[in-house]
């Protein structure tokens, strides 16, 4: 997690749209100017009021190339932050910094690999409708872990990704397989990675979830798979 926490400016911006994307998670559009200067992936602060343990760090999911809105996606919790976000409403407004971080797209010969747990796919999610929108020519896998079916957010947004972009390949994984659903069950490991990602050694890696997850995805990059350190880039959602 990089970038100044200083200098961007606080701005008020308000809901235009509020979208369940699963049963405890909630994407909120925020209506922002045409031209707004954010790279995918990035995240920004979310402030509601003065009170500091009503702000949190959230990952931009939308991405530059949606124009007119700027969209945050928050697992829907117990705690006040959730519950006072939860009862925003289209016409409300939210004070917010950005952008902040550096888990962005690089310049890089490299294909593309995504390893995502649960709520950790909203700046992917950003990130991969940016290169599709741009059609940026390169291969990418995204494999995507869950607990279970219901879990999964923006599964039609990835649908229509992967089918307006055949280089974009999706992998689900599961606990449990469900009847019906293409998915690896189990844990993201050394086997999963080497059987859908043969070509491993030919991209960069991009973690991002729970703090726990991406340091165990990188102990298996770096130690079982033998990858460059450098190829591994990683955002912790730290809270989870
Ligand atoms: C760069 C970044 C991007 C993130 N993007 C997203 C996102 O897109 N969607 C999303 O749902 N969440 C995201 N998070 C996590 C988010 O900021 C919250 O920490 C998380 O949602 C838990 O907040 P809560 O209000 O639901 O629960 P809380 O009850 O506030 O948090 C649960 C526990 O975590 C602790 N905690 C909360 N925040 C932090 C923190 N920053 N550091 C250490 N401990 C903490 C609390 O003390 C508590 O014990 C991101 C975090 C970071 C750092």
């Amino acid at each position: 997690m990089g970038g100044d926490r200083g200098m961007q400016a606080e701005k008020l911006l308000e809901i235009k749209e509020v979208i369940r994307r699963s049963y405890n998670v909630k994407s909120f559009r925020l209506a922002a100017p045409e031209w707004i200067d954010f790279s995918a992936g990035q995240f920004l602060m979310v402030a509601l009021g003065d009170d500091p343990g009503l702000k949190r760090y959230l990952s931009i999911s939308s991405s530059p190339t949606e124009k007119g809105y700027l969209e945050f996606t928050k697992k829907i919790t117990q705690s006040g932050f959730s519950s006072a976000l939860d009862r925003l409403k289209p016409g409300d407004s939210v004070k917010v910094r950005y952008p902040f971080g550096s888990f962005t797209l690089q310049d890089s010969p490299h294909k593309i690999a995504f390893l995502s747990g649960g709520i950790g796919i909203t700046p992917v999610r950003s990130m991969c409708k940016y290169a599709v929108d741009k059609n940026i020519g390169k291969d990418i896998v995204l494999i995507y872990a869950n607990r279970s079916m219901r879990d999964i957010v923006f599964a039609d947004d990835f649908s229509a990704l992967s089918a307006a972009y055949p280089l974009l390949r999706l992998v689900h994984v599961l606990c449990e397989a469900e009847p019906g659903f293409k998915c690896s069950t189990g844990q993201i490991d050394a086997g999963l990675i080497r059987k859908e990602v043969p070509d491993y050694m030919d991209r960069r890696f991009y973690l991002c979830g729970p703090p726990q997850m991406v340091a165990a995805m990188r102990a298996i990059l770096e130690k079982e798979l033998g990858l460059d350190k450098g190829l591994i880039v990683t955002e912790n959602f730290q809270g989870y």
